[in-house]
Order: structure tokens, then C-alpha cells, then sequence
């Protein structure tokens, strides 16, 4: 085997090739968003209460415990702020529901060699791994429970990817497995049973893409909905190519050309998308810019609030229909309708700043 996998590993991979390579061949340095570290410092606040509570019964404060980043440093005082508050409401409503003499593993690391020889976490013949956040378990029922902290849904192929690992290292033909997503942002709890049929399915396909990665010598660059969150933007060819080829004369008179189009005007949003959040803070620190024969700046908007009840209400009263006025959250009001009812409605309005506009000073 060339490389080495696991479930986000194969997931990346499936995504766009090109990054994969990117972080897992040539091993290009990531930086962490504040949400990944987030994330990684909620799992360590959730392992260590989770191992103090088997060990001692106690719930230790979280001053007390040892949360350090990936590079052995303390976490910034926001991040354990937040990671806190997310652990502070989790903990009401699913402490007293953690069985303790259930829990099998806190943050287990499981690896295989390629003959499915369980081995060393680091050793250099490691063809899977799969950390497990913690597994419950008691006669006859294997619980596999992964924690988020995100809004993503679970993905089921990661629990699927979980239950094969472990059904390679033990015996698990009279087991009933069962994967819990555990996410303490929302709250929500998503179980899933995992049938021998799983995983079977999920082995052949592990084995199929892993072929294909082994033998991918060209590792494209495949834009998808995550392009915005990539690490890899500035290096990738095909937002580079998608800028260049930007084309204001464009024909569009077949299929092909239309899809092309499209996947273009893609790749640029991306790019506006990311420009803007640039230019934004080169703005903020160094005044307006000049464009052409204009000055732009970004200029903080205000939104217009409403109190929709009694909106709806006031609008029966007047016989007038509220719904086209109202936008999908139905608390914004477009503008253009609202100005005719402004004097109808006006003591129902509050303001508040909006979404910062690059706007035209003067020109
Ligand atoms: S920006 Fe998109 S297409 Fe380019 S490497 Fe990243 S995920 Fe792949």
C-alpha cells in the first residue's frame, strides 16, 4: 500500500482527489478554523470528565483539566470559552445518562495492517485507523459513540466505517452494533444499527476506492460545496483557471458549453466570495479604495426588524395581503413593499446593523 486511510481520509478523497493529495501525500501545513478547534477541545473536555467520572466519580472544573491544542499549547481563553459553554449545556440534559459501567473506551485509537493484523496507532504499517470517541458496551450491544460539534448531519458511511474497522479486530458475528452521532451543539442524538450486510457493503467499497486511489497518478481538482472551506484555494489550478477564463463574451449553445459555464460561474462565486472577505479587512485597515473613477468602502447596512406578529395582524386590520412582503425567515420585510406601509407599520420597526456592502463613496 502507498498510503495510509480512514473514514475522513476515503471522505476527502471522494470529495476532490486534489485535496487529498494536498493534505495527505504532500502534507501541505492546515491551518485550524476556530470551529476545528473548537471541536478538538470539547472531545478533550468530554474524554477527560468522561475518564475522571469512571476513575473517581467526580466531575472535575474545567480550569483543572489539560486542554492543549495539536501543537502541545493551551488553547486560546475563546476557544475553551466556547468549547465550555457547549459542554455546560450538553452536560444538563446528558450526564445523568452516561452509563458508566457500560463505558468500554474513552478516545480509543484502532489500527490495522493491510493482512487486518491489529497494530500500533503509529506503526509504519498502518493501512486503517479510526479513532473512537467512546464505546459503550454491555452483553450483547456495542454502542460506537462519535461526538459533533458541528450542524453537518452524521454521515452513516463513517458509522459504517467504524463498525468494519472494529469487526476486524474482534469478534463481533453475535454483537449487536449500534453507532450513536452525539452532537453537543444541538443536542440531537442519531442512532444508527449497523447489520452484518453493512458491513460488507462498506468493505467492498473501502477496498474499491482505496484501488483507486492507489492507482490515481493524477489526482484532479473536483470543485464541490466544501471549495469555500478548502485550505487549499490559493493552490488549486482550477480556481486559478476559473479566474483567468473569465469570459464576459460568453456563447452559450450546447449542452457541454452550458455545463461548463456553470461550473465556472461556480468557482467564481467562491472566488468573489473570498475576495470580498479579503478586501474587507484590507479596507478596514487601511481606509477606501479607488476603482476606476470611484471610491468604494464597505459600509455596515442596517436591517430593518420587524415584530411579525403584530405586522400580520396590523395588516388584516388594513385588509392588506402581508405574505409577499414578508421574506422566507419572516423578520425582514422587502424594502420596496415596506415603503408604502412604512406609516402603517412604523412603530412595529427596529434597526439593526446588517451584512457590511462595498459601497460607492463617491466618484
Ligand atoms: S478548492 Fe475545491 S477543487 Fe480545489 S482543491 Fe480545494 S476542494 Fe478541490
Amino acid at each position: 500500500m502507498k498510503y495510509q486511510y480512514s473514514y475522513s481520509r476515503i471522505k476527502q478523497y471522494l470529495q476532490c482527489p486534489l485535496s487529498f493529495k494536498l493534505q495527505y501525500i504532500d502534507k501541505l501545513p492546515i491551518p485550524k478554523s476556530k470551529a476545528l478547534l473548537v471541536g478538538s477541545c470539547v472531545h478533550q473536555i468530554l474524554e477527560q470528565i468522561v475518564k475522571s467520572l469512571i476513575t473517581s466519580g467526580s466531575i472535575p472544573e474545567i480550569f483543572m483539566l489539560n486542554l492543549i491544542d495539536d501543537n502541545g499549547l493551551p488553547f486560546q481563553p475563546d476557544v475553551v470559552e466556547e468549547a465550555t459553554m457547549l459542554w455546560d449545556k450538553y452536560k444538563v440534559s446528558n450526564l445523568q445518562i452516561i452509563k458508566l459501567h457500560e463505558i468500554a473506551s474513552v478516545e480509543a485509537e484502532f489500527a490495522i495492517d493491510h493482512n487486518f493484523k491489529q497494530v500500533h496507532w503509529l506503526d509504519k504499517n498502518v493501512f486503517f485507523r479510526a479513532k473512537i470517541d467512546r464505546i459503550d458496551e454491555n452483553e450483547d450491544i456495542l454502542n460506537i459513540i462519535d461526538y459533533k460539534t458541528g450542524y453537518n448531519e452524521p454521515d452513516i458511511f463513517q458509522a459504517f466505517v467504524y463498525a468494519w474497522l472494529l469487526s476486524k479486530i474482534r469478534d463481533l458475528s453475535n454483537t449487536k452494533i449500534e453507532i450513536t452521532f452525539d452532537n453537543i451543539r444541538t443536542l440531537k442524538h442519531t442512532k444508527y444499527i449497523v447489520s452484518d450486510g453493512n458491513i460488507c457493503d462498506v468493505e467492498n467499497f473501502i477496498f474499491k476506492t482505496v484501488a483507486l486511489i492507489e492507482t490515481d497518478d493524477k489526482f484532479e481538482a473536483v470543485p464541490n460545496e466544501n471549495c469555500s472551506f478548502c485550505h487549499f484555494y490559493n493552490d488549486c489550478p482550477k480556481m486559478q483557471r476559473a479566474i483567468s477564463n473569465v469570459n464576459t463574451d460568453i456563447n452559450i449553445t450546447s449542452q457541454e458549453l452550458a455545463e461548463k459555464a456553470g461550473e465556472l460561474l461556480y468557482m467564481a462565486e467562491i472566488w468573489v466570495s473570498k475576495c470580498k472577505d479579503k478586501l474587507k479587512k484590507w479596507v478596514d485597515e487601511n481606509g477606501c479604495v479607488s476603482i476606476s473613477t470611484g471610491t468604494y468602502q464597505f459600509t455596515t447596512c442596517q436591517n430593518t426588524i420587524i415584530d411579525t406578529e403584530k405586522f400580520i395582524q396590523r395588516c388584516h386590520e388594513n385588509h392588506i395581503n402581508p405574505n409577499p412582503m414578508l421574506n422566507i425567515d419572516k423578520a425582514k420585510l422587502k424594502q420596496k413593499q415596506f415603503s408604502h406601509i412604512h406609516e402603517l407599520v412604523k412603530d412595529l420597526i427596529s434597526i439593526e446593523d446588517g451584512a457590511r456592502i462595498f459601497k460607492l463613496l463617491k466618484a
